[in-house]
């Protein structure tokens, strides 16, 4: 056990970031050098704070099955290779979950019961980043190779988690990318303010030393086809992703100016890292609406202030959440509370409990606002409220409400692939398709949800993938795909 009396004599802290007045002015992350060299100065106090509980709920509560008490009793003896270690047995990219994670982990400790939990994002962060800091993190090129082959297509986290558990185990992977550059929505959907591309880059040569191969620019489906892709490979993993965004049916929807997030934010990404991005969707010097209240609306915010906008708004339909737990939501439990990220310190409104009823013309086909009215959830509906009508001034709508599911055409159509009642690609507990030799992971299989799943997903994948191939798998599995149901 780390600091026996830790948790009673620390109280927990974590580190500022860094100006408002600073961060808005660039695109570089929110916290003073890096955020794992922020968490640095206060991280051996905080990971004394952890009881190394006998029944550990914040191992419990990570996707991952993180080894969360062992590295903080590590951290706090100054042990931070065997910190790494530990860290490393069950994430292979803890630098983005450190950086990016909700931390499931963090509302399921035991100290948060009747104090404010362990910091144990800020713990996983400090100890990869100082392990990148100290040249400790090396290629692990596989002791064998196998022979056998394998085609991973997308690479978000599901498909890099799963081409480096492959790799390593020996075999011979080709990841296939449709964009310019690898990482899926790390990449191109994920802010520089949250996620500095340097971080991801770092990771990725990693694994090109280890001897995963990747393929930009070619999409599956398009500029091959997948049977082609099956003839070549012995075994493929789908991890395209959840890529059909939702929308809404209102008057005035298809005007100019109106667009999904994920039109707007690889754009801007693409400009922040000095690329030449013609005819770029801008929120400089306009009245900005979002409509979606989560964190990929709470990015188009911190985009939009930092490009400039006159005005931003960010919509939600849901009522405000509280700031304590619901009653319903009890502690190991991953509660909706209001939160507030970055970008919200930053500037902006935030409405609640507001539905868009049209969208309004300038005249010129281009979009001037929204006719809004405020609703109440009744009996599974959203009813209008009776004289709330109002109007909100906006010359760029933004779209963030989320995706519906992996695309069809190409790889689902054309190998037919099952789907379940939601439309994300079915899979077994060794997460093969109904194809055999054609597995699926990720956002794809599991519908939109989180990085740290991803990579969960990714790995677990990989064992199924290695099994198929090579009989038997001393791959780790981290999560079974039916689990989704029962977590966050
Ligand atoms: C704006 C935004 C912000 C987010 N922020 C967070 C966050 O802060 N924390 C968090 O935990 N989660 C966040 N998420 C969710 C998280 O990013 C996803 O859950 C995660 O990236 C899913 O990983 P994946 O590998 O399954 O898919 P993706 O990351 O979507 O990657 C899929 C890849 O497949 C490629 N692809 C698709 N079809 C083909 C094809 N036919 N051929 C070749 N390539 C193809 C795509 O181009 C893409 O690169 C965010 C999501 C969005 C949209
Ligand atoms: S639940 Fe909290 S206190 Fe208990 S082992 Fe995990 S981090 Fe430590």
């Amino acid at each position: 056990m780390a600091d026996p009396r830790g948790f009673i004599t620390t109280a927990r802290q974590v580190p500022e970031r860094r100006p408002i007045s600073e961060r808005v002015n660039d695109w570089k992350e929110v916290y003073p050098g890096t955020v794992g060299r922020a968490c640095l100065p206060i991280i051996s106090e905080q990971a004394g704070r952890c009881m190394d509980c006998g029944i550990p709920f914040c191992n419990n509560g990570c996707p991952l099955g993180n080894l969360i008490p062992e590295w903080n009793d590590l951290v706090w003896r100054d042990k931070w290779q065997e910190a790494l270690e530990r860290l490393h047995a069950t994430n292979n990219f803890p630098e983005f979950t450190g950086r990016l994670c909700p931390a499931p982990c963090e509302t399921a400790c035991v100290v948060g019961i009747s104090r404010d939990p362990v910091t144990i994002k800020n713990v996983e962060v400090s100890i990869i980043d100082k392990a990148w800091d100290d040249l400790r993190v090396i290629p692990q090129q596989p002791e064998w190779h196998t022979s056998k082959t394998v085609a991973v297509i997308g690479s978000g986290p599901a498909g890099l988690a799963a081409a480096q558990q492959l790799t390593r185990a020996g075999h011979t992977v080709v990841v296939y990318e449709r964009a310019d550059q690898v990482g899926g929505l790390l990449r191109y959907g994920i802010p520089e303010f949250k996620l500095e591309k340097s971080v991801l880059d770092r990771r990725l040569k990693q694994m090109v030393l280890e001897g995963t191969q990747f393929k930009t620019g070619v999409e599956i489906g398009v500029d091959i086809l997948i049977s082609e892709l099956q003839e070549m490979y012995e075994a493929i993993v789908v991890a395209t992703g959840s890529t059909i965004p939702r929308g809404i049916t209102v008057p005035g929807v298809d005007l100019k100016g109106i667009h999904q997030a994920m039109e707007y934010l690889p754009q801007a990404n693409r400009a922040a890292l000095g690329k030449d991005v013609p005819n770029q969707i801008t929120a400089k010097n306009k009245n900005v609406v979002i409509i979606g209240g989560g964190d990929t609306g709470a990015d188009c915010l911190g985009t939009a202030i930092r490009q400039g906008a006159k005005s931003v708004t960010q919509l939600e339909i849901m009522a405000r959440p509280g700031d304590e737990r619901p009653a319903h939501q009890p502690w190991p439990t991953y509660p909706m509370t209001f939160k507030v990220a970055s970008a919200h310190e930053e500037g902006g409104d935030r409405v609640y409990a507001v539905n868009t009823v049209a969208f309004t013309d300038d005249g010129t086909g281009a979009v001037s606002g929204l006719d809004v009215v405020e609703v109440e959830f009744v009996n599974g509906k959203f009813l209008a409220k009776e004289g709330t009508e109002r109007h909100i001034p906006a010359e760029l709508v933004l779209f963030a409400m989320g995706f519906v599911g992996p695309e069809r055409a190409g790889i689902i159509d054309e190998l037919g692939l099952e789907l379940d009642d939601r439309g994300n690609i079915t899979r077994n507990e060794d997460y093969s398709t109904n194809v055999t030799g054609v597995f699926a992971c990720g956002d794809a299989g599991r519908g939109q949800s989180l990085i740290v799943w991803a990579i969960a997903e990714g790995r677990s994948c990989a064992r199924g993938v290695d099994a198929f191939l090579s009989g038997t798998s001393k791959l780790p599995r981290s999560v079974s795909p039916q689990l989704r149901q029962l977590m966050l």
